[in-house]
């Protein structure tokens, strides 16, 4: 039998293919278990091992799955090889496909006002049979906020958070306590994607693995976040220099 968990860089990787994990979480609903999900990229990774409170939130989650070539080229070299990329933008619309088949509710949190009410209308016009329980851009006051009470009243079975690194994990680490079921997820620029906002790279380009070079080529100004990915890879080869002695 295979391990569950895979650890990478001191973050525990679900060991599962997106299929096997789409009916884990399809029955986790049915069930109405709560349930936490982070789709952790090489960025995440990098991050929550600079900041020991990150890394303890994506552990604390239910599944932690490899949102990144990087993840799985890493599990590789270090000998306990995880199945595929599982990419978070892919695994929400396959929610939202669930979703929309058994007639789910989904809350959706963040992103600019205009991007997030946009992203609701093709979601709707995609997904008719969804319930939207409703959705809130991300710029909001998080103390004061009254969100997570008024996402409780509506009981959604999925809450999409998109607040960016690493403020969406942290809402959700600090807000699920308060919920009695739902799967939670962060997810990026999802919404800027469903939104039109932001094209996804073209499918050749996602085959290839090469969808974090056509970020690159597109928004230069992410250079800097994206140096994530090298200085991940010189960490998976010092760790495989470490752990061989
Ligand atoms: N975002 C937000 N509130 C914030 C910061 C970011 O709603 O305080 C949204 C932002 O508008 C975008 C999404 O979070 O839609 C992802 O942001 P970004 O690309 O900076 O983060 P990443 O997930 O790539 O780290």
């Amino acid at each position: 039998m295979r391990n569950s968990k895979i650890n990478i860089l001191n973050i525990d990787f679900e060991n599962i293919t997106k299929n096997e994990l789409l009916l884990r979480l399809r029955d986790y609903i049915s069930e109405r278990k709560k349930t936490f999900v982070v789709t952790a990229n090489p960025e995440i990774v990098m991050y929550a091992n600079q900041d020991n409170k990150y890394q303890s939130i994506i552990n604390s989650a239910d599944f932690v799955i490899a949102d990144g070539i990087g993840v799985v080229i890493g599990s590789k070299v270090l000998g306990s090889p995880l199945p595929e990329r599982i990419a978070g933008f892919d695994l929400m619309v396959e929610l939202l496909k669930l979703g929309n088949e058994n007639g789910w509710s989904a809350y959706f949190l963040g992103s600019k006002k205009d991007v997030i009410e946009k992203a609701v209308q093709n979601i709707h016009h995609s997904f008719p049979s969804l319930q939207i329980a409703g959705w809130h851009d991300g710029y909001f006051n998080w103390e004061a906020s009254t969100i997570p009470e008024e996402i409780r009243e509506k009981k959604p079975d999925l809450i999409f958070v998109a607040l960016g690194l690493p403020r969406q994990e942290k809402w959700i680490y600090e807000n699920i306590g308060g919920f009695e079921n739902g799967l939670f997820m962060g997810v990026g620029g999802s919404f800027d994607v469903l939104s039109g906002t932001v094209k996804r790279a073209p499918i050749v380009w996602q085959k290839l693995n090469l969808e974090w070079l056509y970020r690159l080529l597109k928004q230069p100004s992410r250079w800097k976040r994206m140096l994530a990915l090298p200085l991940f890879m010189v960490k998976i080869f010092r760790e495989k220099l470490r752990t061989k002695k």
